[in-house]
């Protein structure tokens, strides 16, 4: 995997209308994207697999649609305003600005890379005698890189902690950490920097009110804790689901639509009474991952990792990663929020937030365990984990999107092997057939060859194709994308065919 494939997904993504760059013909905005026709087929197919597993899998989950502009106070009882800052350096010589904890977090990388080499070089060298853990334990190569990651990373963790930003920059300086454009060390002070987007409410300045884009949905779950409590009548344990936009003006807002300016959050707020947010925190690392491996996008590409810096917030906090092709990245972030939220807006409002337990007879405060993810990152693990190029035996190549067939923007393509002898008529009574009941595309233009690649590149698992067998017994050719096997059933079993293969549905339940 590399920075190589990210480039080879973003051309992708353009050319076959996935991803587009936001006002292009301006040279648009930074970070900020459109999606396209596929992308937005693509897209609104994950966001039906998340709402459809959290929500309509889940007796005790709803969900809601805040609105994105919210009385400001919410963002001071949140602690956004005060504290939602990443720490920033920019470098003299090439004028770009970085994050320091970033800088350094990549450093980090590095180091751990380098022992890995070393390793996999001794692995090459001794074979089968190969004693790993003993290597690890003894080479003294690997236990120098060792204690000067550790001593790094130590020092990195006491200055996140103390949100020391002088020792941020030294450590930067220290371990001569260079500019990856310039190629200097010539750092400027590191310095705080509000992630909040910022606008008026109101025409005339006197009276305007300073309100923020959101930066998170949760808090419009938070506001409306006790209005859907009540009228849905939840008794707690009960989760708030919402999907919807936030904005960050992020300052590393680099790697296609890892990093958005404005993204789409699919949220999940869990209340739950004190003393138990430990086993729901358990329970939902445990459940979202399956979510996650429940999709085959491969075995080796998600992973756990605990928070080094807790959030303001937050009691535990970890986050599922993902090996994107610039390597393990946050996908989602599973977080023990305590009653924070809740008990602040309670003290900043002067409104009670507290629940009745009819069970214990008392009232309390919940606590909360919240599962995050990022709609737009959560394509983008799709799309990487999907797109391939391939050899084939004959020599020629393609380019295909292994996407999950319940998940594929276009779920089937009926093709008539020629456009003529009533083949086409034929094909296309099918496809108005189908098309009811899923989305699919009718294709005769070129050779049955092109027609199946350009199929593979959208990542259609499914192309029935029409041939003069089909005009005298009515079976139609099963092409299958991933293996490219074909095989022949009957044109009125292709219904049940789509059904079986493709149901979002069926994913959601095959738990
Ligand atoms: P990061 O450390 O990558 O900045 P975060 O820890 O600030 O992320 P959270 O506040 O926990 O992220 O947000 C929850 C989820 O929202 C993340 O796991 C990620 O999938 C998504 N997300 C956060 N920021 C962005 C962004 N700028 N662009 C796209 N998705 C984002």
């Amino acid at each position: 995997m590399s920075e190589d494939l990210l480039k080879k997904i973003t051309a992708h993504c353009k050319e076959y209308g996935f991803v587009f760059p936001t006002t292009e013909i301006y040279d648009g905005p930074g970070a900020v994207y459109d999606y396209g026709p596929m992308g937005c087929a693509l897209k609104n197919n994950i966001r039906r697999y998340w709402w459809e597993s959290m929500v309509e899998a889940h007796e005790n989950i709803v969900g809601i649609d805040s609105a994105i502009l919210m009385h400001p106070t919410t963002w001071k009882a949140s602690g956004h305003v005060d504290a939602f800052n990443d720490p920033l350096i920019d470098n003299k010589d090439s004028k770009k600005r970085y994050r320091a904890d970033t800088l350094i977090e990549d450093h980090l990388a590095r180091l751990e890379e380098k022992i890995e080499k070393e390793v996999e070089k001794a692995r090459k060298r001794f074979g089968s005698q190969f004693d790993e853990a003993l290597f690890r334990s003894t080479n003294a190569r690997i236990l120098e890189l060792q204690s000067r990651r550790e001593a790094v990373h130590k020092k990195f963790k006491e200055a996140l902690e103390k949100n020391d930003l002088e020792a941020l920059r030294a450590l930067i300086l220290e371990e001569e950490i260079t500019c990856p454009v310039s190629g200097t060390r010539n750092w400027t002070e590191v310095r705080q920097f509000n992630l909040m987007f910022a606008t008026q409410l109101g025409s005339l300045s006197d009276d305007s009110l300073t309100l923020y884009l959101r930066p998170e949905t949760a808090q419009g779950i938070f506001v409306n804790f006790l209005n859907v409590q009540k009228s849905s009548r939840l008794k707690v344990p009960f989760g708030i689901a919402q999907v919807g936009k936030a904005f960050r003006n992020e300052i590393v807002a680099r790697q296609f639509i890892f990093r958005m300016r404005e993204f789409e959050q699919m949220e999940m707020q869990f209340f739950v009474r004190p003393g138990t947010e430990e086993e729901w925190y358990d329970y939902w690392k445990t459940r979202r991952m399956e979510w996650h491996r429940r999709l085959g996008l491969g075995t080796d590409l998600h992973r756990f990792h605990d928070h080094e810096k807790l959030a303001h917030y937050a009691k535990a906090a970890c986050d599922i990663e993902f090996r994107f092709p610039m390597g393990f990245k946050e996908l989602e972030g599973i977080h023990s929020r305590t009653d924070f939220d809740l008990k602040n807006h309670q003290e900043y409002s002067g409104k009670k937030m507290s629940y009745f337990d009819p069970d214990l007879n008392e009232s309390y405060i919940p606590y909360v365990i919240e599962t995050s993810i990022g709609l737009d990152r959560m394509f983008l693990a799709v799309m990487t984990a999907a797109f391939h190029e391939e050899k084939l035996p004959d020599g020629t190549e393609r380019t295909v999107l292994h996407i999950h067939p319940a998940l594929a923007p276009v779920k089937f393509a009926v093709l008539p092997l020629v456009p003529k002898d009533g083949m086409d008529t034929l094909a296309r009574r099918i496809f108005d057939d189908l098309r009811r009941q899923a989305p699919g595309q009718y294709d005769e233009k070129d050779s049955i060859g092109r027609r199946y690649r350009r199929q593979d590149a959208l990542g259609t698992p499914f192309c029935f194709t029409v041939d003069s067998q089909t005009l005298q017994d009515g079976t139609v050719t099963v092409r299958h994308r991933d293996s490219m096997a074909q095989e022949r059933i009957p044109a009125e079993q292709t219904k049940a065919f789509l059904e079986e293969h493709t149901s979002l549905r069926s994913l959601v339940w095959s738990r």
